[in-house]
């Protein structure tokens, strides 16, 4: 007999009719002779509506207070499929976070999950009842033995489901969803976004964290560290859905379910070279013009950043293998005398990255790495994150040294420790998926010191508020006493914090200023093919250009290149690149 768990979001459980129709479900999987864990989330909109009730008293409700009011939300779906369940004659015995123990670290609001006592759903199990847990919530063993309810953040039922099915060693985790799987992108906004039979957990990881809410990040996290089967499917229809794969072995050290070591990997790639160009045009179709030629040429760019613009002109900054650069150099420069701005180069430089998917949600983590960078005495020339991997161009002759300090930081041994690797060409598409986050506001730091730490000053200050920065760009550009501008994106729900906190900072920086930006939308293309894919940048900014839509920011990693645009051409830009890359359903 195996165990399944399975959860129902929000909308699955929307009125009477579907608790009934997901407890008819739920019963013939029982049937079928499988032990059964049911994670539900709060009925339709319930979770939204009650964050609506508390608005209508305070702006700024007490987290302790927003736990009590949004966990009542699923105590109601539990009991009332459970009731379902009986009814229909399958014995069932609805359960809280605290009463299944799920226990978190005792933070409201985004708590983690640390362990799950099983004991008590381990013998229901073995009375033959099917049990109904209230996701999104869990328990703080708080401080002097107060237990306090916690909730995991929006979305988090999936992050109780997949972590029920790790502690359970439940043969597999179902996702049951409005859609029928994980899709190209969001269907409510692209029509033809086509169904993907299978993803692995790194790109889901990336899309999930870049918009596309049909899973919890941080629930692809626990199943790519455990090895859970995981599968996202129609409550409606009984079809595969699509199954979340992980290849790699990852090594880790002992911790709770969401606490183990954050970072499970470090690697260093030498003979890189930095090519900039600043003081060029600020309109679409530069940077299009620019990575189209430089894939014809023949090179294939690694990370490309694009710092915000100012007055009308942009910098473009990119990296390159040091063999590729003569013929880089050479393409680049075409463009520049055509369009007018400077150009310069560097090599000698290497790539230093950190990795694991527990970066994902811990500013800490990108702070303490630039920190210990600085304690090093070493400038950082670029940067680029991603949810699951921070990397920093620097000085070769520095890269050793770097390895070693940043290795003893993170704790890391040798065999965590990779120079140079060769990735395989795993022939899989350059981009897979597409997402759109709105979630975003974007923040320039103007005129800081153009030196080492200043970043690191920033990312630690912001850490400390819990703040994760999302895509974050310097500008090439020295400037009148030799300043810098540093920007970035972060949530929305973090501006005043963030503001508050950064305008403490750059008070002691003479000259320095925060700058709001318009409204920003982030579109993201993802996919494990695109370090081996040419021309693929090119081919998403020429997109963009001949709609019209102007980049503001650009930032990528390995897998992902991500626009930053005005948020008014979000929708029109999701779409324009699920077409560009022809991932939409055939429509003849
Ligand atoms: P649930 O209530 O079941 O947890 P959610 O609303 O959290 O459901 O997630 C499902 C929704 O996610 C879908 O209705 C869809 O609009 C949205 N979505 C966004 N991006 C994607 C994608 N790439 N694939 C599938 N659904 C997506
Ligand atoms: N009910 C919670 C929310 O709406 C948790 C979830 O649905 O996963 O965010
Ligand atoms: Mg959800």
């Amino acid at each position: 007999m195996a165990l399944l768990v399975q959860k129902y979001g929000g909308t699955s459980l929307g009125s009477i009719k579907r608790i009934k129709a997901v407890a008819e479900k739920i019963k013939s999987s029982k049937e079928k002779g499988d032990d059964l864990v049911v994670v539900v989330s709060a009925m339709g909109h319930q979770t939204d509506e009650l964050t609506k009730l508390a608005a209508e008293i305070t702006l700024d409700p007490p987290r302790r207070e927003m736990d009590m009011l949004l966990s009542t939300g699923e105590q109601v779906s539990i009991s009332l499929l459970t009731m379902a369940l009986n009814e229909l004659g399958t014995p069932a015995v609805s359960l809280t976070g605290t009463q299944a123990g799920i226990i978190t670290e005792s933070v409201h609001g985004r708590a983690r999950i640390l362990e799950i006592r099983t004991k008590r759903i381990k013998n229901l199990l073995g009375q033959g009842k099917t049990i109904v847990i209230a996701g999104f919530q869990g328990t703080s063993l708080g401080i002097g033995g107060i237990d306090e309810i916690t909730t995991l953040g929006r979305g988090g039922s999936d992050t109780s489901a997949v972590a029920l099915a790790a502690s359970l060693e439940a043969s597999r985790c179902e996702i049951y969803t409005d859609v029928p799987g994980v899709l190209t992108t969001d269907p409510r906004i692209v029509k033809n976004a086509k169904l993907m039979k299978s993803i692995s957990c790194d790109e889901m990881l990336e899309l999930a964290s870049l918009g596309a809410a049909v899973l919890h990040p941080r629930a692809v996290e626990i199943a790519r560290n455990f090895g859970v089967t995981l599968v996202v499917k129609s409550s409606w229809e009984d079809l595969n859905g699509t199954t979340l794969t992980s290849k790699k072995n990852h090594i880790f050290s002992e911790g709770g379910i969401e606490h183990r070591s954050p970072v499970d990997g470090l690697e260093l790639v030498e003979n890189q070279a930095v090519i900039a160009l600043s003081n060029i045009p600020d309109r679409p179709g530069i940077a299009a013009e620019l990575f189209e030629s430089l894939s014809k040429g023949g090179v294939n760019v690694d990370l490309i950043i694009q710092a915000t613009h100012q007055i009308n002109s942009n910098d473009i900054t990119f990296t390159i293998s040091e063999k590729e650069l003569d013929n880089a150099l050479t393409q680049s420069e075409k463009l520049i005398n055509s369009i007018g701005g400077e150009i310069s180069s560097q090599s000698g430089l290497t790539k230093l990255s950190i990795y694991g998917s527990g970066i994902m949600g811990r500013p800490g983590i990108a702070s303490s790495l630039f920190q210990t960078l600085y304690d090093s005495g070493i400038n950082i020339r670029l940067i680029a994150t991603s949810e699951v991997k921070v990397s920093c161009v620097i000085d070769e002759q520095l890269g050793k040294k770097a390895l070693r300090n940043v290795g003893e930081v993170f704790k890391l041994s040798d065999k965590q420790i990779t120079l140079n690797p060769t990735n395989e060409n795993n022939n899989e598409p350059a981009v897979r998926g597409i997402a759109l986050d709105k979630d975003q506001i974007q923040i320039s730091v103007k005129n800081v010191p153009d030196k080492p730490g200043t970043a690191s000053k920033i990312c630690s200050i912001l850490a400390e508020k819990n703040i994760s920065l999302d895509t974050i760009v310097q500008s090439e550009r020295k400037q009148q006493e030799n300043t810098k501008d540093i920007s970035f994106t972060l949530k929305k729900n973090d501006r005043s914090d963030a503001k508050y906190a950064l305008e403490e900072l750059i008070s002691n920086w003479k000259g320095a200023k925060l700058e709001e930006g318009e409204s920003i939308a982030r579109v993201s293309a993802v996919g494990s093919g695109m370090p081996f894919t040419k021309g693929t940048a090119g081919k998403i900014f020429r997109a963009l250009a001949n709609q019209k839509i102007n980049i503001e920011m650009i930032a990528t990693s390995e897998i992902r290149t991500t626009c930053i645009i005005s948020e008014k051409h979000g929708e029109k830009a999701l779409n324009t690149l699920h077409t560009c890359f022809e991932l939409g359903v055939n429509k003849s």
